[in-house]
């Protein structure tokens, strides 16, 4: 399969180059060349097909040949190596638990996916070593370190902000050993995501070092996200009512990948955008003007994105029809106030604890049932309420149980190197 950059569509290049490199040449993301559809038989029979079936028939046209299916299978297999259920809240709402993976959020299944793919091109011996260099605010760290932990032929080298992730998302990324490496960068996220930046266009680094981003403007982090929407959709195919999905969006990659698996035919009706006070859509809606402001701190903190990358995927999908897409897509905002509320409402009416992310994701849904109740609805819980261990427990008033993998992290020696600025961060990769 082809990909074309969004920037310029004579810029074209194979899978393997659009993982290895992230984004185009001309700083574009990229995007693939045709979406194929899956036949209407595919669909009658979804529940015949076990989860990395599933996924191999989504997947395998957008990787094509670059990698032979049984590689294909494994790197799959080990992607999907947990559970994905969706749980019932009432006869009309759902909730997909995405955070049963190793770092109990939903980046795993995408870094895993990266993980495999990378480090089979490596292993081929097209390309040599390669170093993953990513910033985080939280949860990209841990699903990044753990993803590529062992993988051969790969270094990874994180920068987060000191102070300002939770105490189970540094230990996440600061245990490991191996070929991962934390650097605790003494300033913000924004300055950790412009080092990197910095890196990226430093010849000399270059020259000194394969580097790769390993966000979601990366294919191989964003495509394998449809995943969620097909597995889901064989747990809701006894339904016969509509089909809405309510995502909580910061960068908008999990949502732009359940609008690709759409245009490959999944039913899916209809499109929630979920936000938290970082409200770019909604004002985007309103105005039609796409205007990207500097972010907001929340306690959903890893959906505090000001300038969300993969919108351009989506107004790519929808061939720039702002009304076509007005018709898929909806979008809600909501203040940390207004989260707190939902999440101490359904703990006290139901039991069910969310994270504040997928509370998120439950107030875009039910304003939206609000006026559609021809619907059923499934909102997305992107991370586990114990990863937000403070917040949550402040705000349902009750004491969470810590499940044994976190514990056992809890308990590990935090190993970091600390640095203040970009020469700190240049020094280290040159070394
Ligand atoms: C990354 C993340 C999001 C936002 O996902 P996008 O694909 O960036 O829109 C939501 N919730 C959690 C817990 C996350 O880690």
């Amino acid at each position: 399969m082809q990909y074309f950059s969004l920037n310029n569509r004579e810029h074209t290049s194979s899978f393997e180059n659009a993982v290895l490199r992230g984004l185009a040449p001309d700083k574009g993301l990229y995007f693939p060349e045709k979406v194929i559809s899956l036949p209407k038989s595919f669909f009658k029979d979804i529940n015949g097909f076990s989860k990395v079936d599933l996924a191999f028939q989504v997947i395998k046209n957008f990787v094509g040949d670059e990698i032979p299916s049984s590689e294909l299978t494994k790197i799959i297999e080990h992607t999907l190596d947990f559970d994905f259920p969706v749980v019932s809240i009432n006869e009309n709402i759902g909730v997909l638990e995405l955070f049963h993976g190793p770092t109990m959020a939903f980046k795993d299944v995408g870094a895993r996916f990266m993980a495999g793919s990378l480090g089979y091109f490596i292993k081929k011996g097209n390309v040599g070593n390669v170093t993953v260099l990513v910033a985080t605010s939280g949860d990209t760290g841990g699903a990044v370190a753990n993803g590529f932990l062992g993988v051969d032929g790969i270094d990874v080298v994180i920068l987060y902000p000191k102070g300002k992730v939770s105490e189970i998302q540094e230990k996440q990324l600061t245990t490991l050993g191996e070929n991962i490496i934390a650097l605790e960068v003494d300033g913000t996220f924004d300055e950790c995501q412009d080092m990197v930046k910095q890196a990226f266009l430093d010849e000399e680094i270059q020259k000194h070092r394969q580097l790769t981003s390993a966000n979601s403007i990366n294919v191989a982090r964003w495509l394998p996200q449809m995943f969620y929407y097909f597995i889901a959709y064989q747990q809701l195919a006894e339904i016969d009512k509509k089909i809405v999905f309510s995502v909580p969006s910061g960068n908008f990659g999990n949502i732009c990948a359940g609008m690709l698996a759409v245009k490959m035919g999944l039913p899916i009706d209809h499109f929630i955008a979920s936000s938290n006070a970082n409200d770019v859509i909604g004002r985007y809606f309103d105005s039609e003007k796409y205007e990207p402001r500097p972010s907001i701190s929340t306690i959903s903190n890893a959906m505090d994105v000001g300038n969300p990358s993969n919108f351009i995927r989506i107004i790519e999908l929808f061939e720039k029809d702002f009304k076509n897409l007005k018709d898929h897509l909806s979008s809600y905002s909501f203040t940390d106030d207004h989260t707190k509320k939902a999440m101490k409402a359904m703990f006290d009416e139901t039991g069910y604890i969310m994270d504040p992310h997928g509370a998120v994701g439950y107030l875009g849904l039910q304003e939206f049932l609000k006026k559609h109740p021809e619907y059923y609805g499934t909102f997305l819980e992107t991370a586990h309420p114990v990863k937000f261990l403070e917040t949550v427990e402040r705000v349902i008033g009750k004491k969470l149980e810590i499940p044994p993998a976190i514990d056992a992290i809890l308990n590990k020696e935090k190993i970091s190197i600390s640095i203040k600025e970009y020469a700190d961060l240049k020094a280290h990769l040159l070394e």
